[in-house]
């Protein structure tokens, strides 16, 4: 296997407020690759930073009675240990407001306006007389002129969902202070993406495949998913626009030479540079040449740059970004990895409900950090939809994976091994007992080693970002473990003397599976495999350690003690943190750092919407394989709405009372857009029964009916064919 040079990045959490739970799924996504390409034994460096400059830093900031350096000092602080708290191994975690990302700005600035791609122009923009500021669309308010609310944002009305330019406010007022803003000109700084150049390198960079390598061997790869990439054609085809890169002082950011302090980066300009200023301090803190920077940041080195994003930046990091390096002397990105958004119990996390769930109140609950990691990484997959964290399918798939499944194993057979055997496990292994090792590493599919074995498609499936199947696989081996305990019986055993040799065995044997097992999730749970390591009395595991020729741990090997390695969560927990939320999060959400373009004021068209928001562009994502087992344990009932009503104060649902044959259920349905309720009454329809009951404002649901619906109609509910009788099960 050829050694892998790779840079990776995550993209730079803004230093204006929390790290939480949504954030947290791209910081473990690529930390968990990041750990498994090191445990492959490529040279990997992660860096990261804060994203420090723009208005919305300089205006709190202010608020606050401080500089916007202890503002962004303080928060570096509150990230950097909110990411240790989960575990997210950075080699360098820095910031933007730092002198090496200053030089690569000017750097990349003066190398684009060497080659003619900087264009300056005058542009029109609301301007705060009082504040003597220009205004981002974000602090301009008014009434919408489409629907006459009042108070809207400069960009767009909360009330009716228009978007429009500030222009068109009627009676604006500056948000800072309160003054109403003038319409003012001045000077700023394109990087002309327009130009010919730009369009004919990014045709070309986009759709390029090269030959790279994954896990297994090299093969061909694209530098966007699917879905990134049919984005890309689509803002191709629109025409790219030049992109303002300036702000006016007064600005928190680093100046653009030759401007006399009177313009300033844009923070989108210096926030992906910021990866590189965070790779060059970290190479030089620990003594590396100018030589080995370069073998990262320039082209021709052989090394790749992985960026790993949510899809709402793809525009900045898939356009912009390698424009900019491509011209300014710089490598490319090899590639970026966008992933989708975090909904809770399937919905935007809101601060009423209590779903937006700070990283540092999950660990002050004192959750778990890696059952997160693990929840996350069971529904993560390689594609850009929407992931969901549903607290009753994250209780339960924590308690039964890793402490059901993977820590039984060694709770079940330490203890034999420690009181009988002095802690010393055996390899004197019979045929038998090594017929069930082999099936577990080598699954179903053939007898030798040259059989593709469970670690080379585990190692497959976390090269290609498809952590669910990996986890998949790995909870597939450990039922495979876990029937060879429950077959082999190791307490009946252990009742006999003249049993203790195959006693010894079976321990043995299972406590070599469970090792394997703690190098496949370690990627994961570094946490737990680190004390499973201890208790395995081994070093740090690395994925050799799961291939055929490391398969058993060597005779007389010793193990320690077993401690308890994981608990199992309490839903009660669960209910606390999201209480403690509702009551700490009453606080209006903070400015983002993406303003409307300024383009906007000049006609030009504004960002794109998102792949999420334009539901037609995505493809319907399969969900992930589940077996006839899980599918066994929904409880799907035929039912009888014996009555239909409407429920005061709420727009979407309706209160169905339900006869499922021997009981009756009351289910609130977001079903109040398509029926009356009138027409509902006596109708059949399919509920699923056994769904935990879910407190809403209204009262106890007891269940959920089924219906269809996307973004083209619906919602439709389901009916059976005529004979079904309420009460008869679905399968
Ligand atoms: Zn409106």
């Amino acid at each position: 296997m050829n050694k892998r040079k790779i840079l990776v990045t995550s993209a730079l959490p803004y230093a204006n407020g929390s790290i939480h739970l949504g954030h947290l799924v791209e910081y473990i996504q690529t930390d968990i690759w990041v750990r498994f390409q090191k445990m492959q034994g490529h040279e990997v460096h992660y860096v990261c930073a804060d994203d420090t400059h723009g208005t919305p830093i300089m205006l709190r900031a202010e608020q606050e009675g401080i500089t916007p350096k202890q503002l962004i000092e303080r928060v570096w602080h509150e990230h950097k240990a909110d990411f240790d708290g989960f575990h997210v191994g950075f080699d360098n975690y820095y910031t933007t407001d730092s002198p090496e990302n200053q030089e690569f700005c000017e750097d990349i600035y003066r190398q684009l306006e060497a080659k003619g791609l900087i264009a300056k122009r005058s542009v029109e923009q609301f301007y705060d007389p009082v504040k003597q500021m220009f205004l981002p669309d974000r602090y301009i308010k008014g009434e919408c002129p489409k629907c006459h609310a009042k108070d809207q944002y400069g960009d767009s009305c909360e009330a009716c969902g228009a978007t429009y330019s500030p222009i068109n406010l009627i009676d604006p007022y500056s948000t800072v202070s309160g003054a109403t803003p003038e319409r003012k000109a001045s000077k700023h700084h394109f990087f002309r993406l327009s130009d010919l150049r730009c369009r004919t390198f990014l045709e070309k960079w986009v759709f390029e495949s090269f030959e790279g390598q994954s896990g297994v061997t090299p093969e061909v790869k694209r530098r966007l998913q699917p879905e990134a990439a049919n984005k890309m054609n689509e803002w191709l085809a629109g025409g790219l626009v030049d992109w303002d890169i300036s702000r006016d002082a007064p600005y928190f950011g680093f100046p653009i030479p030759g401007t006399a302090g009177r313009k300033f980066f844009y923070v989108w300009l210096d926030a992906p540079v910021g990866y590189f200023g965070s790779f060059k301090n970290y190479f030089k803190q620990t003594q590396r040449s100018q030589a080995e920077i370069d073998e990262f940041l320039r082209p021709g080195g052989n090394t790749e740059m992985m960026h790993f994003i949510g899809k709402d930046i793809l525009y900045f990091h898939a356009l912009f970004w390698p424009a900019m390096l491509e011209f300014s002397g710089y490598r490319t990105p090899t590639q970026i990895y966008a992933h989708g958004f975090l909904t809770v119990n399937g919905q935007k996390m809101s601060k009423s409900r209590g779903t937006f769930i700070t990283a540092e109140s999950y660990l002050t609950h004192g959750l778990n950090p890696e059952w997160l990691r693990y929840y996350y990484a069971a529904k993560l997959n390689d594609g850009m939809e929407d992931i969901d964290l549903n607290f009753d399918d994250f209780i339960a798939r924590v308690n039964s994976d890793l402490v059901g499944k993977y820590i039984n194993i060694a709770s079940r057979c330490s203890g034999f091994v420690t009181r009988k055997f002095g802690g010393a496990l055996t390899d004197a292994i019979s045929e038998s007992n090594r017929k069930w090792f082999n099936q577990f590493l080598f699954c179903e599919l053939g007898e030798g080693d040259t059989f593709l074995g469970r670690h080379v498609s585990i190692a497959y499936f976390y090269d290609r970002r498809e952590y669910g199947k990996a986890i998949r696989e790995i909870m597939l081996a450990a039922d495979v473990a876990n029937q060879y305990v429950d077959r082999m019986k190791p307490w009946e055993l252990a009742k006999n003397d003249e049993n203790y040799t195959e006693l010894h065995q079976v321990c043995s044997v299972a406590l070599n599976m469970f090792r394997i097992l703690t190098v496949y999730l370690k990627p994961v749970l570094p946490k737990l495999a680190a004390e499973a390591e201890q208790f395995l009395g081994v070093d740090s595991l690395t994925w050799k350690d799961a291939n055929s020729q490391n398969r058993l741990l060597p005779d007389g090997h010793q193990i320690n003690d077993y401690k308890h390695l994981m608990r199992r969560i309490d839903s009660r927990q669960i209910e606390a943190l999201i209480d403690a939320n509702k009551e700490s999060l009453q606080s209006a959400a903070q400015p983002s750092k993406t303003e409307q373009p300024v383009q906007t004021m000049e006609g030009n068209p504004s960002i794109p919407s998102s792949p999420s928001e334009n539901g037609k562009e995505v493809k319907i994502a399969a969900a992930a394989m589940v077996t006839i087992d899980d599918f066994a344990r929904i409880d799907l009932r035929v039912a009888k709405i014996l009555n239909a009503e409407h429920v005061e104060g709420a727009d979407k649902l309706l209160k169905l009372t339900l006869d499922i044959g021997l009981e009756q259920r009351t289910v609130f349905a977001g079903i109040k857009s398509a029926y009356d309720p009138e027409q509902l009454k006596g109708r059949l329809t399919i509920m699923v029964a056994n769904l935990a009951p879910r407190k809403m404002k209204f009262g106890m649901s007891e269940g959920m009916v089924l219906a269809a619906g996307d973004e083209n109609g619906g919602p439709y509910l389901l009916a059976p064919d005529e004979g079904a009788q309420p009460g008869m099960r679905v399968k």
